[in-house]
């Protein structure tokens, strides 16, 4: 028989579960709160929609869900992704693995996902926000009037809730019996304690950085570093920002160590100290400000002359040994105390969510049959890097296709 399906909410993990349960052949309604679907997936990789990454494994994600990876992602990996969109149509562009859309438009990913919900004919409310979904004698489940044989639930998380996915779904798996893990920003950018950051805000430089709670090394991370007038953003800024979010959270002290040389990161002592010993030779008739040109970016020069206690135009020859060590050691471990995380309005994910424990491998409740999860209402956030959204793709599909009746 045909079984009726609900997805409550129109994001990525949600129109990815609608499809693929009608593919499966059931009959799909999905609802969604705003006046269209899919109003993230616009946002994503600045425009571009880094929708997934061929680079996939456990380490990517964190979270409850993420014990149970290889579970999952036997069942709906990259591959499939790749397949499912090419199929649909859509061109792929591979930067070294990270996989967009060929158009570069973030919208050609939503047009694919709206052509495909047309396609299977499923019937999309939008401005229907659902408040609540009660279960009848054990087996259908109520949403508003309407009776449904399985409800999915696909409400996002807390990150971005400008664009609907603003946490109410976690109420309604409460309501369901089923715990919340506690919730951070992540993939969002750090606030600073120092006052020097006003000066350097705007840069970028490649760096490495060394995330530190209660003085324990926990995650060192390379790629383009932002400075912002308030404290560090970018993409290894990111990585760690989760870790970096429940440390704050707990009381802890968060530091990060930032290395402008990265270059010396992974060589010896010895290698970095005779780069210094061989400039401060040759070029010992310079002034300060002369003798670090050429090293990073000016601002950073200008910032480290600062912090040594020096001034531009102090003479090379004149510096004594501390002075210089100081300097060396700014370069390769500048320490700045971390304070706050950015709201989740700032966040690309929040990460926690419905804890995997209650959760089937098809991503059933273990509390009440026939309700579903997809997408990041479960907790499990992935990095940055195309593994969010193949998450949607993953949890979604299997959801989508488990309430519709397929035996895994
Ligand atoms: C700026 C930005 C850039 C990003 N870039 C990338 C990227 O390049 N690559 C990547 O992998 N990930 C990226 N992400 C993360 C990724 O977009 C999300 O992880 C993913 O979209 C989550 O999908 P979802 O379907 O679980 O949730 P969402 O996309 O949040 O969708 C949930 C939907 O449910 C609706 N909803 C909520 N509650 C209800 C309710 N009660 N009734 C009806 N509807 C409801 C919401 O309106 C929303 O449309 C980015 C995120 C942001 C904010």
């Amino acid at each position: 028989m045909e079984k009726k399906i609900a997805v409550i909410g129109g994001g990525a993990a949600g129109m990815m579960a609608a499809i693929q349960a009608a593919r499966t052949g059931a009959k799909v309604e999905l609802y969604e709160r705003n006046d269209r679907v899919g109003k993230k997936i616009l946002a994503t990789g600045n425009g571009k929609c880094n929708f997934s990454n061929r680079d996939m494994s456990a380490q990517a994600y964190y979270g409850s869900a993420r014990k149970r990876y290889d579970t999952f992602f036997s069942k709906f990996d990259v591959n499939e992704t790749i397949d499912f969109f090419s199929q649909e149509g859509m061109l792929i562009k591979d930067r070294n693995g990270y996989l967009y859309p060929a158009s570069e438009q973030a919208a050609t990913v939503l047009d694919i996902l709206r052509f495909a919900l047309d396609k299977e004919k499923i019937k999309v409310y939008t401005e229907c926000k659902v408040e609540a979904i009660k279960p009848i004698k054990g087996e259908q489940l109520q949403v508003g009037k309407a009776v449904y044989d399985a409800v999915i639930l696909a409400c996002g998380g807390k990150a971005a809730p400008k664009t609907g996915s603003d946490g109410n779904g976690f109420k309604l798996a409460k309501a369901l019996g089923h715990h919340v893990t506690e919730l951070v920003p992540a993939l969002v950018q750090l606030r600073c304690k120092e006052d020097f950051f006003k000066s350097v805000a705007g840069v970028r430089t490649g760096a490495e950085l060394t995330l530190y709670i209660d003085g324990k090394e926990r995650s060192c991370v390379q790629g383009e570093l932002q400075l912002t007038d308030y404290g560090i953003s970018g993409i290894p800024v990111f990585q760690f920002s989760r870790e970096a979010a429940y440390a704050l959270m707990h009381k802890e002290k968060v530091t990060v160590s930032i290395n402008f040389l990265p270059q010396f990161a992974q060589k010896d002592e010895k290698t970095y100290k005779q780069f210094w010993q061989e400039r401060w030779n040759r070029q010992k008739e310079q002034n300060l400000e002369q003798f670090l040109t050429g090293i990073t970016n000016k601002k950073i020069n200008q910032l480290v002359i600062k912090l040594a206690g020096c001034k531009p135009l102090d003479k090379v020859i004149e510096l004594n040994h501390s002075k210089r060590e100081k300097i060396e050691n700014l370069y390769r471990a500048l320490t700045v105390t971390v304070h706050e995380a950015n709201g989740f309005e700032q966040a690309q994910v929040s990460a926690g969510g419905v804890v995997a424990e209650e959760l089937t491998d098809t991503l059933e409740s273990k509390l009440v049959p026939n309700v579903y999860f997809a997408g990041e209402m479960i907790d499990m956030d992935g990095i940055c890097g195309g593994y969010n959204l193949q998450w949607a793709w993953t949890s979604g599909s299997i959801a989508g296709r488990a309430a519709a009746g397929k035996k895994f």
